[in-house]
């Protein structure tokens, strides 16, 4: 599973906003692995330099220092909508003299093509990733005259679940989709201000965290300082796995750090799935907290098992069809000398697919494991996220077709256990009504009709 990118922003006169905004991707480097890019602009030309790859492979000190400026915004990506194309990278610049913007998207648009055609046929033409180009032109196509209004004209038109990041050649504005599924938090730097998909990338720029952006509204930065314009949000949708797996752990989103939540989600998984085990391990990155959790509410004790190797990075195997078949091997190397002859829990953030779990399952009994208990922070997954996040369709979902004895079997353990929805609520303490669950319950927290229709039709095409 992975989320489809990292937006941020810097607004900081007499600061090298380009190298700020770098260390800001660094820090998002998490989501998004296929590219990455900055846009700045010194009040009359507005600079974009992106390219395919990590972001210490894009960018170097000559490259930084042709992007001048007070103002920057930054983005990496991962592709869930458009080809992963040099072409889709972002930020993209639109428009014609002052009438040029620079922006990062972070999210989906569910009308997108609905726009583009719309677009299309009123003559406008793009050149890059449809997404992006489709909302920049919404803007500049607007009746309207003051940028904010224009902003505010293409959000009635979009669909979906967006945090965007756009630069004029005078204003940075941080702008959060009316459900807020994609998070945007704001903060101030020395005498400027930054805006991130994540607090952790305030921290490494020596930011200071401020405040979520809220769904809905628009963030005005320019001379005349901060300026806000709420866009009354019928209901709130943030994205549940944003706790599961996708921020980094010293990340807080609503006042809860991350890590915090995900040691809770062991604790929960301990107490509805108890078991008689030797060791506890947390399948590394995204389950390490939770398997702290879980060791701390058992009394069984904690150890790690597999190593993960963590300059794996995803550009340079996914190409390689042979050395996409080693799979997990090429990521974890398993602690022989720990595992053998012990029963094992081991606690993971999800199964989407079902093909993970079980090279886990197995590389782990290869290295002596007696027993392997699998338990999941995330609910079953059983069905298809139309909000951004590179997910699966409905007949991928392994818990679409299967039920948990079945996946139990199918994924070779001795026992597994999905923490509720209550629990991983429960774990999170934040109001359950705040979240996008819809990949548990099906319920979604907008229309998707077309996509529901495109559903139904795959599903009966292949008689389930
Ligand atoms: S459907 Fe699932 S993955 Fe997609 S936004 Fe909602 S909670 Fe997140």
């Amino acid at each position: 599973m992975h989320e489809s990118c990292g937006v941020c922003g810097v607004y900081a006169p007499d600061e090298d906003v380009a190298r700020l905004t770098f260390f800001a991707l660094f820090a998002l480097q998490h989501r998004g692995q296929e590219s990455a890019g900055i846009a700045t602009t010194d009040g009359s030309n507005l600079q974009v330099y992106a390219k395919m790859g990590l972001v210490s492979q894009v960018f170097s000190e000559r490259s930084l220092s042709h992007l001048t400026g007070d103002i920057a915004i930054g983005h990496n990506r991962y592709s869930t909508r458009g080809s992963s194309r040099a072409i889709n990278v972002q930020p993209v610049a639109v428009g014609k003299g002052s009438d040029t913007i620079a922006i990062a998207h972070n999210g989906n648009i569910i009308n997108v093509e609905h726009l583009y055609d719309e677009l299309c046929d009123r003559g406008y033409t793009f050149k890059t990733s449809p997404i992006p180009e489709v909302i920049a032109n919404l803007i500049l196509s607007s009746p309207e005259k003051e940028w904010v209004d224009r902003i505010r004209y293409a959000m009635h038109r979009l669909q979906g679940a967006y945090s965007l990041t756009i630069m004029t050649n005078h204003n940075l504005f941080a702008v959060r989709g009316p459900f807020g599924v994609r998070p945007l938090c704001l903060g101030t730097v020395n005498n400027g201000w930054v805006v991130a998909s994540e607090s952790c990338a305030l921290d490494h720029i020596g930011a200071s965290f401020v405040r979520e952006v809220e769904p809905g509204e628009i963030v005005s930065i320019s001379d005349n300082g901060l300026e806000s314009y709420r866009g009354g949000a019928s209901r709130r949708a943030l994205c549940i796995f944003e706790y599961i797996y996708f921020a980094r752990p010293d990340s807080v989103i609503d006042g809860r750090l991350l890590y915090e939540a995900r040691q809770a989600m062991g604790r929960g998984l301990a107490e509805e799935y108890p078991i008689g085990a030797d060791l506890v391990m947390g399948v590394p990155d995204s389950a390490t907290a939770a398997g702290v959790g879980y060791a701390f509410k058992s009394g069984i004790p904690l150890v790690e098992g597999l190593i993960k190797n963590r300059y794996v990075g995803r550009t340079f195997i996914e190409p390689h069809q042979r050395l996409r078949d080693l799979g997990v091997k090429l990521k974890f190397n398993p602690l022989s000398h720990v595992l053998d002859g012990k029963r094992m829990v081991v606690i993971d953030d999800s199964i989407v697919r079902g093909t993970t779990t079980p090279q886990v399952v197995r590389l782990l009994r290869k290295a002596g494991a007696k027993e392997v208990h699998m338990r999941i922070c995330a609910p079953p997954i059983r069905y298809p996220c139309f909000f951004g996040v590179d997910m699966a369709t409905r007949r991928e979902l392994i818990a679409a077709r299967k039920t948990v004895p079945e996946i139990k079997d199918f994924i070779g353990a001795d026992s597994l256990g999905y923490l509720s929805i209550d629990g991983l609520i429960k774990a999170v303490a934040l109001p359950k009504d705040i979240f996008c669950l819809a990949c548990f319950t099906g319920n979604y927290p907008l229309p998707v009709q077309l996509e529901m229709d495109k559903l139904a039709l795959e599903t009966t095409s292949t008689g389930r």
